[in-house]
């Protein structure tokens, strides 16, 4: 069973935009999902992340809106299983019976096998942070799921490469398209101060490390930042907060990890 509706908003939330060359997002409360075209094959589409509780109607009426008539779904990746990332993946995969892809360490939570550890609220100032033990942190079952490939490719997505970026999750991942520098990062770094409520609310552009009170390992994670700045990325399309473009990120990143390495 889902879980239920998560009463957290922000003003964007049912927006769709244009991300990047043949990408889209939308904002689901306070979480971003991203539709990929597939070049080779415009028709269809791969949806990275699966958004909050009870958005599986969101989602769908925006791949109508936005891809029209015979548009198909064949795949989801999922950058992590966080609950705000799969939340509408079960009523998804009830209409679409798709593959979904994780990474294998991130498999155990969302095969029944493990549950994330307990919420950090105090891990970072902030409203959000304070709420954050409510928040679902159960293992769910995806009959579907299966590890993304070993070598970097990405199903039905010649054009991009996965990249293990662990610490917020032990097997989060994030997607980049060398031709053009985009960097679709889930949560390894973000754009909007998650733990703090009114940022959220208002999408306050600012560029963040992972939400603290759900980063098992925060050293790990600034590894992770400093990996994603050596991609040298010119356009950060993040899990949560609105997308930064139109430099390279390079120096951004690096202060980031800098800053995380500096947490204790
Ligand atoms: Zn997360």
């Amino acid at each position: 069973m889902s879980d239920p509706f998560m009463p957290l908003f922000s003003v964007r939330s049912g927006a769709g935009f244009k991300a990047a060359d043949g990408v889209y997002g939308l904002t689901v409360q306070i979480a971003n999902v991203y539709f990929i075209e597939n070049p080779s094959a415009p028709r269809e589409i791969i949806l990275v992340d699966a958004g909050m509780p009870q958005s599986a109607e969101m989602i769908t009426e925006e791949m109508k809106r936005r891809f029209k008539e015979g548009y198909q779904l064949k795949a989801v990746i999922l950058t992590h299983g966080h609950f705000d990332h799969v939340g509408a993946i079960e009523e998804l995969l009830e209409f679409w019976d798709v593959p979904v892809y994780i990474h294998e360490k991130e498999l155990p939570y969302v095969t029944g096998k493990a549950d994330y550890p307990p919420a950090r609220p105090d891990a970072k100032k902030g409203l959000v942070a304070k709420l954050s033990p409510l928040f679902p942190r159960h293992t769910i079952r995806i009959p579907s799921v299966q590890a993304l490939p070993s070598d970097g490719t990405v199903p039905f997505l010649e054009e991009w490469r996965w990249v293990h970026t662990p610490g917020h999750t032990p097997g989060h991942i994030s997607l980049f398209r060398d031709k053009d520098r985009v960097l679709l990062a889930g949560d390894a770094v973000i754009t909007v101060e998650q733990e703090s409520l009114a940022d959220v609310v208002i999408q306050k552009q600012e560029l963040h490390g992972p939400p603290a009170y759900f980063t098992a390992d925060t050293q790990t994670a600034a590894a992770s930042v400093q990996k994603l700045a050596e991609l040298e990325p010119e356009a950060l399309l993040t899990g949560h907060g609105i997308p930064m473009t139109g430099k390279n990120y390079r120096e951004d990143l690096l202060t980031l990890a800098e800053k995380l390495h500096s947490v204790l």
